[in-house]
């Protein structure tokens, strides 16, 4: 199920008790049950929904007092809980620092839009007053280079890589070095993905990091494989300790519970959200607006 219709039934569930006459346990119970199959058939973990569903319960009826309008109580206690859901417990995005270098790396399977992302992300960056550079260590597929080159161009964004050079690890450091010797402070160094999760791009990508020392490791998650993220960033994050998650993909007919469980599963924050394939179609990323989103 897409993120759109998810938003619609946990709506007509809200509705449904706004519109009864009486709203007895059996009725919140319900629209429990209802946002429930609705947040599993949209990828999300079952677990996360049984825990989210036990805690709306209770602050539900915790707050059941005489006088109180229940109906306003359990629109702002799905609102909350949903928050939380995708809130990753408040945790902090990075925010790089002015006047200094910040090298943010970015991992993720080829095809999510890593390379994509890495010039949204200096576009952003680029626009707030940040001087911005990008790294190409993708010496693995044929091509990387001259589309982050091509990106680059478009976007008036400095850029380093290598036709010859085969070590990705080298063009990392190499190009970390440039652009700090440059006084760059926003340093976007994007890596090799593989079709699967695989040994090699896991060890290239500690070597990377061992080499570059990150401020900020991102990974960049395709929000359109459903139930298939969570396990996919579970797996990143045991090579790569990586402190925000970008989704990509979230535009059209986004399927984005199974991103929302990757976020849990792997305590780690969305700082943004790619909405489309230009280079602006990048948000930055609040659960509160995201909820309000996806309840239209
Ligand atoms: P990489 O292999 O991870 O570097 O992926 P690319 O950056 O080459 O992107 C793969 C495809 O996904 C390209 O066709 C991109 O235009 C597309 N893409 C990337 N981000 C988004 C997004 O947020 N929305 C949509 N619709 N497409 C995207």
């Amino acid at each position: 199920m897409v993120l759109a219709d998810l938003g619609r039934r946990i709506n007509s569930a809200v509705s449904e008790v706004t519109r009864s006459s009486v709203v007895d346990s059996n009725v919140v119970d319900n629209m429990l049950k209802e946002i429930s199959n609705a947040l599993v058939e949209a990828d999300v973990n079952i677990r996360l929904v049984i825990s989210m569903r036990k805690k709306l319960k209770t602050k539900i009826e915790s707050e059941d007092k005489p006088g109180i309008n229940k109906k306003k109580i359990i629109q702002k206690a799905v609102f909350d809980e949903l928050c939380e859901l995708v809130d990753c417990g408040g945790a902090q995005v990075f925010k790089p620092k002015r006047k200094q270098a910040n090298v943010l790396m970015m991992v993720g399977l080829q095809g999510a839009g890593k390379t994509t992302t890495c010039t949204k992300l200096a576009v952003y960056y680029q626009r707030r007053g940040y001087k911005v550079g990008l790294v190409c260590a993708d010496t693995f597929r044929a091509g990387a280079f001259d589309q982050l080159k091509q990106n680059a161009t478009k976007a008036r964004i400095p850029y380093y890589g290598s036709y010859t050079e085969v070590d990705p690890v080298t063009v990392a450091a190499d190009g970390v070095d440039k652009f700090k010797k440059e006084k760059f402070e926003i340093i976007i160094v994007d890596t090799s993905g593989r079709h699967r999760q695989e040994k090699d791009l896991f060890e290239e990508m500690v070597q990377i990091e061992d080499a570059i020392k990150p401020d900020e490791t991102i990974m960049v998650l395709d929000a359109s494989i459903g139930q298939a993220a969570e396990s996919q960033a579970r797996a990143f994050k045991e090579s790569s300790n990586f402190g925000a998650i970008i989704l990509t993909k979230m535009d059209g007919h986004a399927k984005g519970g199974g991103a929302i469980s990757a976020v849990a599963a792997t305590n780690t924050p969305i700082a943004f959200i790619g909405t489309g394939e230009h280079i602006q179609d990048l948000e930055s990323f609040t659960a509160k607006q995201f909820v309000s989103k996806l309840l239209g």
